[in-house]
């Protein structure tokens, strides 16, 4: 829809002052250039600090100074059922109900968890189905999984590629794969969003085909959670995993999330047990056999990291108030906005860059990944200069996203003349 965006600072603030969500920007702490907050587009990376992360933390050491162990019960969040803070939200933002999601560890903790109890390999049902290059930490993730089970990672972990001269796999390919390797698949895990080509894959799709060759379907949602729409319980996905600090805001290393489907909870499945996994109406018996939680609770080992939470329950109070519908509506006309833009300043410098990201808005969310043919690194290092915090990934892409929580028109607009000035430059 290229004709229904203009490159100009006055569409860009027409865009904003139209915008149902632009107060959201306020809530947020932005790094400073020159004296002016700089573009930031690596909410796909960290997301910015919400304003009332400090609070939300310093409620959490007060009462701790407060009431010591007693905080467990009498602080004003009590810690002991602090994880059950996040079900209702993090459900609403995975489309999942409540009792399939829980806030816990970090996210590759999370992907081996989840194997441990849905990686099943046996006989000739060996095989993991993942696309090319997921991120480093799933790789290592699949390979170390299979090799726990005896298996040769080579044979056991197969990726997809995309077909010659393309960049991006087709849904009709990944499911003609999952056909062919047929019963020889015991997992199919995809990123929600490919981390570096921000694909987004057909979860739905991916799922049906999956279960109907009788393999698992899980998905490693680090860049789709608080990014697309997602349906997780309606599309039957088994098992999910995701990071909270991309773009969910709360801050490096906080706490990540998984989800269960319910039709798994009652199921008796091999798991890597704590006592924060065990029935909460018994935990405190201290009894040695574990009787698990009939929710994804079950996969909790520890007690909950109050004060990484602290700052997760001030961030996704911001997802709460704004609502994924709003932020989705926003995000395909702000990345729709990025895409023109770019597209504007290709015309005008007559340099060729590459969005390698698909262009139909249902197979992307946020992100745009570029490759800028015989530039690479020194623009990216020229538009650093100029106040825009991008992201860049060897050899050649770099990668931006526009966060529709925080990032305006305005940004885009400042984005598209920083490039053009680096490009002419
Ligand atoms: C960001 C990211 C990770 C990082 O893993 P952590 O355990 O959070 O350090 C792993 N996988 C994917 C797909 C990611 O995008």
């Amino acid at each position: 829809m290229p004709d229904t965006y203009e490159n100009s600072l006055a569409f860009a603030q027409q865009q904003d002052a139209a915008d149902p969500l632009r107060a959201f920007r306020d809530e947020f702490l932005f790094p400073q250039h020159e004296g002016k907050p700089v573009i930031y587009f690596t909410g796909n990376s960290l997301g910015l600090q919400p304003k009332g992360a400090a609070a939300a933390l310093k409620q959490e050491l007060d009462d701790w100074a407060r009431h010591g162990v007693e905080g467990h019960f009498n602080a004003k969040n009590p810690w002991y059922p602090y994880h059950e803070f996040f079900s209702e939200s993090l459900a609403r933002i995975v489309g999942a109900r409540p009792g399939e999601v829980v806030a816990m560890n970090g996210l590759t903790t999370n992907l081996h968890l989840l194997m441990v109890s849905f990686y099943r390999p046996s006989g000739t049902r060996v095989k993991i189905l993942c696309e090319e290059r997921p991120f480093p930490s799933d790789t290592y993730a699949f390979n170390s999984q299979a090799a726990f089970h005896g298996l040769d990672p080579k044979n056991a972990v197969v990726s997809m590629k995309p077909r010659a001269g393309e960049h991006t796999l087709r849904t009709d390919d990944i499911v003609e794969r999952i056909e062919e390797l047929g019963d020889e698949l015991a997992l199919v895990c995809f990123g929600g969003v490919n981390f570096l080509t921000g694909q987004a894959f057909d979860m739905k799709t991916i799922t049906e085909a999956g279960h109907r060759v009788g393999a698992v379907v899980g998905f490693d949602l680090a860049h789709a959670a608080g990014n697309l729409k997602l349906a997780l319980h309606d599309q039957n996905v088994d098992f999910a995993c995701w990071c909270g600090y991309k773009y969910l805001n709360s801050g490096p290393g906080s706490v990540a999330g998984a989800f269960v489907h319910e039709r798994h909870h009652r199921a008796q499945l091999p798991r890597f047990a704590g006592w924060w996994g065990h029935d909460k109406q018994e935990r405190f018996l201290m009894e040695p056999v574990f009787k698990p939680m009939p929710s994804a609770e079950a996969w909790q080992l520890s007690n909950a990291p109050v004060f990484s939470m602290a700052v997760h329950r001030a961030a996704l109070d911001l997802f709460d108030r704004a609502g994924m519908d709003a932020l989705r509506t926003k995000s395909e006309r702000l990345t729709g906005y990025l895409a023109f833009v770019i597209d504007e300043v290709v015309k005008a410098t007559a340099v060729g860059l590459e969005v390698i990201t698909p262009a139909d808005p249902t197979q992307r969310g946020a992100q745009l990944s570029i490759i800028a043919h015989g530039k690479g690194r020194g623009l990216f290092d020229a538009l650093t200069a100029r106040g825009v915090v991008a992201d860049w990934r060897e050899p050649n892409v770099m990668r931006v996203a526009p966060v529709p929580l925080y990032n305006s028109f305005e940004d885009v607009w400042r984005f598209g003349q920083a490039l053009e000035e680096c490009l002419q430059g």
